[in-house]
């Protein structure tokens, strides 16, 4: 596979999920090799953190990066759509402590990619690391797993006792086209009865009927829905983004049940012990 990088810069604000604050977002190209990192424009020396597995130090709720006081919050969605559009090595720039939610999905940074294109930057084809044998985590009767498979794919069940949302299952290709078409556009969803005990965590700040599926017992409050299972096409654009902290996507088929960040990172974070 041969590396691509923007080839020019794109810039999207908004309001952050979980802190409730207002970013701007500057994407640019960057060198051969340098990876995914964001830049922390607001402060002072504009501290770089690097979207990599050992920068995770939160995962409750929404994947976060940094060290100490510096972070960048809620990165999957946008690290989701760079990594599933083939950008390899891109310079973040954000003036706050969240990537903004946007529309819930991936769609908005996925498009504003496709319009900017992309840049090869690298002529010779290099090797992406297989995975030979199984690789695995668990948590009670929830798993994420990396199996051997001739192509990468990523497969993912969910099951809820809100008959709206119920036992989902989702299963495709990682290619940049069924990302466009599938993924990218599937929205973050809560559950009604969270929401006031995630308010007075002093989560959810900036959460909105705008920005998240809801539902409730009855239903969901918010329709319509973009996929009839939506809810479980999210929950692979969050594994997505997670994996793409390795830096790349070894070939395997991910699989995962009722998995969270906190898993995906797991796995993550096994699969570099291991190859
Ligand atoms: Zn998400």
């Amino acid at each position: 596979m041969a590396q691509h990088t923007l080839a020019g810069e794109m810039t999207q604000a908004g309001v952050g999920l979980h802190s409730g604050v207002t970013t701007k977002v500057r994407i640019l190209p960057a060198e051969l090799g340098k990876g995914r990192y964001f830049v922390r424009v607001d402060l002072p020396d504009a501290p770089i953190i690097p979207a990599q597995v050992a920068a995770v130090n939160q995962t409750l709720l929404s994947t976060q990066l940094g060290k100490g006081d510096v972070c960048v919050r809620t990165v999957e969605h946008l690290l989701a759509a760079l990594a599933g559009m083939g950008v390899n090595n891109a310079r973040i720039e954000i003036d706050g402590p969240e990537v903004p939610l946007l529309d819930g999905s991936a769609q908005i940074w996925a498009e504003g990619i496709a319009q900017v294109g992309l840049v090869c930057q690298s002529s010779e084809d290099e090797q992406i690391p297989a995975i030979e044998h199984p690789i695995w985590v668990r948590q009670g009767d929830a798993f994420v797993c990396a199996v051997p498979a001739s192509e990468t794919r990523f497969s993912y069940g969910i099951d809820f006792d809100l008959p709206a949302i119920g036992n989902q299952w989702h299963s495709c290709l990682f290619t940049t086209e069924d990302f466009i078409r599938d993924i990218a556009p599937a929205r973050t969803f809560g559950l009604l009865h969270q929401i006031e005990y995630l308010q007075q965590s002093g989560l959810i700040k900036g959460g909105s009927l705008e920005n998240a599926l809801v539902c409730g017992p009855d239903g969901w409050l918010n329709p319509p829905l973009r996929f009839a299972n939506e809810p479980v096409r999210h929950k692979i654009l969050d594994l997505v983004g997670d994996i793409s902290l390795l830096g790349y996507f070894p070939q395997a088929h991910f699989v995962a049940y009722k998995a969270s960040h906190n898993l995906h990172i797991e796995l993550a974070q096994k699969i570099l012990d291991l190859i």
